[in-house]
């Protein structure tokens, strides 16, 4: 589903990512972690092309970018259905604060997908009920909690059908109270057989929810694996020091506190 080969980005003088190469298969789960500005936001914006990399090569489904011809840069409308499949969960919401839960999912379809009123309000109300919220239909996102504003946003995204769901760090500006009901969305989509890739600092989710976990550092992917083994039995010490200042955390407990269909 999406194969990324040698991508790199600098901003200036400052390198980012050096030659990452990444494969997520249909249905797959990837997380990433690492230390912060190891480029992992960086790294996810590329996959939404949010960010422009300098060169590498991103095929996601059946289109491929290359970015290594940087003179020929892709035209507007390639870009736009190339991002057109992919749908981008933020730590901030990003909410509009003047329109309800309903009106925030509906925007997308109604301006970009120009989707018929009626549909899109439909289409609405049942990613609202997705993610436990039906009942705020109507509610502003001041009169939200940050998890149910999260939980919005994931239905926002979703409500643009993308073929792959992007995460970055979408519990790290909760209450932990609130991470569960969150990290719950994501497990059910994952379940469902969504693509996804996830920047998370969670490290049991991580384990639990992901296939693969990969591991930067620097721009660099230091190591790379199946989750519970990269997340139990590291290779590298860098991984190793890393993951050292998770165990006995907080996390793990986290989840048990949350459930979808509970607002
Ligand atoms: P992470 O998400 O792993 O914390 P980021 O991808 O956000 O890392 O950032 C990696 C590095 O790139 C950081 O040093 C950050 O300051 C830098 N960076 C990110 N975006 C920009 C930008 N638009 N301009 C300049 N530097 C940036
Ligand atoms: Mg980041």
């Amino acid at each position: 589903m999406i194969e990324v080969i040698g991508l790199k980005k600098s901003f200036g003088s400052l390198t980012v990512l050096e030659s990452i190469s990444l494969t997520v298969p249909r249905g797959g789960v990837v997380a990433l972690i690492g230390p912060s500005g190891s480029g992992k936001s960086t790294l996810l914006r590329c996959l939404n092309l949010l960010t422009i990399p300098d060169s590498g090569i991103i095929r996601l489904d059946t289109q491929t970018m290359d970015f290594s011809k940087g003179d020929r840069l892709p035209r507007d409308r390639e870009l736009a259905a190339f991002r057109a499949k992919t749908g981008m969960v933020f730590q901030s919401f990003n909410l509009f604060p003047h329109m309800t839960a309903l009106e925030n999912i509906m925007e997308g379809p109604v301006t970009v997908r120009k989707a018929k009123q009626s549909d899109a309000r439909a289409l609405a109300l049942g990613l609202l009920a997705k993610v436990g919220l039906r009942d705020k239909a109507d509610v502003y996102p001041e009169k939200l909690s940050g998890g149910q504003k999260q939980r919005v946003a994931i239905a926002r995204a979703l409500a643009m059908q993308p073929q792959v769901m992007l995460f970055d760090e979408v519990t790290s500006a909760l209450d932990p109270e609130l991470v569960g009901e969150v990290l719950a969305v994501i497990r059910q989509l994952a379940a469902e057989g969504m693509t996804m890739v996830l920047v998370t600092h969670e490290m049991a989710f991580a384990r639990d929810v992901a296939d693969r976990v990969v591991f930067m550092r620097d721009g660099v992917v230091m190591e790379e694996g199946a989750a519970s083994q990269l997340i139990d039995n590291p290779t590298q010490q860098a991984t190793r020091t890393f993951l050292s200042h998770f165990h006995g955390g907080r996390e793990g407990a986290r989840e048990s506190s949350g459930r979808v269909g509970s607002s």
